[in-house]
């Protein structure tokens, strides 16, 4: 096995790859972590790559999620995390909707979420770990030529995860999965 330098950051997608895709997730009291999720974020802590979300939320332009609800989700999703003795780094979200809002930047496949993460920890998006369950999650890492990890949910589409292997990136059933995956094959 070929050992690979660390990942500076782990960029992930929210909905389906932490927690479960509940649409338009608008009520704190609906966050879930999926299985294995905390213990994922934890393990790549313990090895010096800190976690960092960036999700799209069209729901926002949509006017089905406020900002405020926008809010208490992620604060729940904070306090979830934290039972679990795990945290973030940080989150960015796009809260635009083409239809709603003109094109915009930020929504993923677009990178401007990434680039707001890189100026403000720091990051060389090259050397970031890029994990979601759709293409357009995992577009960064073909864009940057970072590692992409495809993360098997409910909703994932077949030719997602058939882009996102053939641009190299590992399918994986869970985060969890992939993050053991990953650490195994880091450069000691
Ligand atoms: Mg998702
Ligand atoms: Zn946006």
């Amino acid at each position: 096995m070929t050992a690979v330098p660390r990942p500076q950051a782990a960029l992930l997608d929210r909905d389906g790859t932490i927690i479960v895709d509940h649409h338009y997730l608008n009520d704190p009291a609906n966050v879930e972590l999926l299985p294995g999720v905390a213990e994922a974020i934890g393990r790549l802590a313990a090895a010096g790559i800190p976690s960092i979300v960036c999700t799209n939320q069209s729901g926002v332009a949509r006017g089905t999620i406020t900002l405020a609800q926008h809010h208490a989700v992620r604060l729940r999703l904070d306090a979830l995390l934290a039972a679990e003795g795990v945290a973030l780094l940080d989150t960015f979200a796009c809260p635009h909707h083409p239809d709603v809002t003109g094109p915009c930047g930020c929504r993923k496949p677009a990178l401007g979420l990434y680039e707001r993460a890189a100026s403000l920890h720091g990051l060389d998006l090259a050397r970031c770990l890029y994990a979601g369950d759709r293409y357009r999650d995992v577009a960064a890492a073909t864009a940057f030529r970072g590692r992409g990890l495809f993360v098997e949910s409910r909703v994932s589409v077949a030719e997602d995860r058939a882009r996102a292997v053939a641009e190299g990136m590992s399918a994986v059933p869970s985060l969890l999965h992939g993050v053991q995956a990953l650490l195994l094959t880091l450069a000691a």
